[in-house]
């Protein structure tokens, strides 16, 4: 439990009835009931509602919201009682009733473990590897190359050290974070709420907004960097050019280039965390080279960027310009924003907000209340949304209505959107999709997207790009938009796994070789013919609607752990996936990926490859993934 937190006892009751204005609701009781062990503050009439937890005061009434309040402000001023049960350990019966209580629904036995990590609301770290490399006795030195210090390269690095395996991080930046280091654009942000988007072992109680800017991610991921001491090992500036195993040695020699300085560096294991999302996606147009302006992609803003007073054309309507759009056109002369294929929006009233100052001051005084406030987000947002994007076994084909599920997440998402454009019927027709929800990413927004193309100065062009020219771009319909700068917000090369480096594996064959464009890992980790390379947010491990980046990541650093375990219990130097379960899996996944809208949907998204095969997304629920990484199983690999 956080010893920094303070004592209910020092706030007066008017200061907490104050505060609990603010409260999320939703977990109150839950968090009391944990702390008491009180089991009868579970009142069935005053649990939450799953399906309203979007609504305002978590789809609880304001009666209901009145006795919450009334019942913990009772409870908090008997604060005495409280710190001396703080201590005591809660039966697994009963943590098992709070938490169906906080989702709203039965849970699975199995599944109790998965939330109860996810909570972490005791002091133990309770995904840190259980068995220490210094037990396995005689084995011979054991180093671990990470490629990559982003969010992911920075938990398998924490979860090495755990575990007293030695390991480097080559990262080709200055600094940490990935994704969260280099995207600078305004606006730029996470679409999930950030009590969500962190480590499980890492929570934080002082996020200033639920959907955090990149800035505070930046600054979280290099607190995480300095609380577990992991700059010592990371080397900043080199890029990997190319990993290759030696088979004589059965060691990974990693070739490296520093300004223009070759070296070569032999390694035992090679986790590569270079990302999903880390290489700008440009497309191509005719004449693209005449343009005279200035022209980049959103992922490298130039930092001495000034838009005031500009005429700017942004190619793009996805995450990033919905989120940089409405920043810009406060400046700049005129936005003109290419549009080729609407996004679905969910709506989020506190996309923009700060977390108030009630809550804040709860989260500091009720001991594990923003773990439970995670934990009740954790499970709405992952486990609630999937069964929307399921595709029903008669559906025939009409994108139009798939189904009872997905036509009123339709239907929902449809209202937000004809809400926000009241008066607006021309823009309205060109932003409403005319493709089921899920099957391309859904961008969160609280409105702000609308409120920009609704300006003077914005226009949404839904032409087709035919060319640049040297003032501007060129439409089919023959116009020409003179432009001083052109941004491309087109995202990235998602299904260019691991490029642009270069894995030699066994028998010489390369990952390029045995992929040919079609990136496919066990569990999204493990690849038959590259032992002892592992990949963290590899292919099909990411998700549409359901789950954050970091738990995926989570889970499979676990597994890259369990399996060294592995490894080192068997006395052997090198683990390879076995061909016959990779096939195997990755047929199971195809076959799910074409029954959920994302795949069956014919619109084209970053999810799919150029064969048209999801290479992307996690079909299943995020509960299964937790359970195949839970433990590696030695039928799945052979050793050498
Ligand atoms: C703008 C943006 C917003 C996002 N928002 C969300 C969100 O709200 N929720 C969510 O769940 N996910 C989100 N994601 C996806 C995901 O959470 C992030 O991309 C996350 O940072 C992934 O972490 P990572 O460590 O796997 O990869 P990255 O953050 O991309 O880090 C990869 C690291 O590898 C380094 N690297 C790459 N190649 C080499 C090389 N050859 N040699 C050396 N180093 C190399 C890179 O420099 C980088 O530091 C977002 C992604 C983007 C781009």
């Amino acid at each position: 439990m956080d010893q920094n937190l303070k004592n209910p006892i020092e706030f007066s009751e008017a200061e907490l009835r104050s505060a609990f204005i603010d409260a999320e609701f939703a977990t109150v009781l839950p968090t009391l009931a944990y702390l008491t062990k009180d089991m009868s503050l579970l009142k069935s009439h005053l649990q939450a509602d799953p399906l309203l937890f979007r609504n305002e005061r978590n789809g609880l009434s304001a009666e209901q919201v009145a006795e919450i309040t009334e019942i913990a402000i009772e409870v908090l001023r008997r604060n005495k009682k409280l710190e001396a049960e703080n201590q005591m350990l809660i039966s697994k019966s009963e943590l098992l009733k709070i938490m169906e209580f906080c989702i709203g629904g039965t849970l699975p036995l199995e599944y109790l473990g998965l939330l109860e990590e996810e909570l972490a609301a005791s002091s133990e770290d309770l995904r840190a590897p259980k068995w220490k490399f210094e037990n396995f006795g005689e084995v011979k030195s054991f180093h671990v190359g990470i490629i990559g210090a982003g969010m992911s390269g920075l938990l398998c690095g924490k979860r090495l050290k755990d575990a007293g395996i030695s390991f480097t991080i080559f990262e080709k930046n200055l600094d940490v974070g990935g994704t969260w280091y280099e995207n600078i654009y305004p606006g730029c942000r996470v679409d999930i709420p950030n009590f969500l988007y962190s480590y499980s072992c890492f929570q934080s109680k002082e996020w200033p907004n639920f959907f955090s800017t990149q800035p505070t991610l930046l600054e979280y991921f290099r607190r995480f960097a300095d609380a577990y001491e992991l700059r010592d090992h990371i080397r900043f500036g080199v890029s990997v050019t190319e990993t290759k195993l030696l088979e004589e040695s059965l060691t990974w020699a990693i070739s490296l280039e520093k300004q223009g300085v070759e070296e070569v560096v032999h390694v035992d294991v090679v986790v590569s965390a270079v990302g999903q999302l880390n290489i700008p996606n440009i497309p191509s147009f005719e004449d693209e080279h005449k343009f005279r302006g200035e022209i980049f992609h959103s992922a490298v803003w130039p930092k001495d960027l000034d838009l005031n007073d500009k005429c700017v054309s942004v190619i793009g309507t996805g995450a990033s310009a919905i989120q940089f759009v409405p920043k810009i056109s406060e400046i700049a002369k005129k936005v003109r924003v290419f549009q080729r294929t609407p996004s679905w929006f969910n709506f989020a009233e506190n996309y923009h907000a700060e977390v108030p100052d009630g809550l804040k001051l709860l989260f500091q005084i009720i001991p594990s209340y923003s773990e439970w406030y995670r934990l009740w987000l954790f499970w709405h947002s992952s486990e609630n949304m999937i069964e929307a994007c399921r595709v029903p076994l008669d559906w025939n084909g009409d994108e139009s209505s798939v189904g009872e599920l997905n036509d009123a997440f339709r239907a929902r998402l449809a209202s937000h959107l004809q809400n926000q454009y009241q008066g607006y019927s021309e823009i309205l027709e060109k932003v409403t999709p005319n493709y089921p929800p899920g099957a391309k990413r859904i961008v969160v927004d609280n409105g702000s997207w609308a409120e920009a193309l609704k300006k003077d100065n914005v226009s949404l062009i839904t032409e087709k790009i035919e060319s640049f020219t040297e003032d501007g771009i060129k439409t089919d319909s023959g116009t020409v938009f003179n432009s001083e700068v052109i941004i491309y917000a087109t995202g990235f090369k998602a299904t260019d796994f691991l490029t642009p480096m270069n894995f030699v594996g066994r028998n010489g064959i390369t990952l390029n070789e045995f992929w040919s464009g079609d990136a496919r890992a066990y569990l999204g980790v493990v690849i038959p013919n590259f032992p002892n390379l592992f990949l963290l947010f590899g292919p099909n491990t990411n998700t549409v609607v359901n789950g954050s980046a970091i738990f995926f990541s989570e889970c499979s650093v676990n597994y890259v752990l369990d399996c060294l375990r592995l490894l080192n219990t068997k006395k052997k130097s090198m683990i390879e996936c076995e061909i016959n379960k990779f096939n195997e899996f990755n047929q199971n996944l195809d076959a799910k990926n074409s029954g959920m809208i994302w795949g069956a949907s014919a619109v084209g998204s970053w999810y799919k490859n150029k064969f048209g095969r999801v290479s992307q997304i996690w079909p299943f629920s995020v509960s299964e993934y937790w359970k195949l990484t839970k433990k590696a199983d030695e039928k799945d690999f052979h050793f050498f």
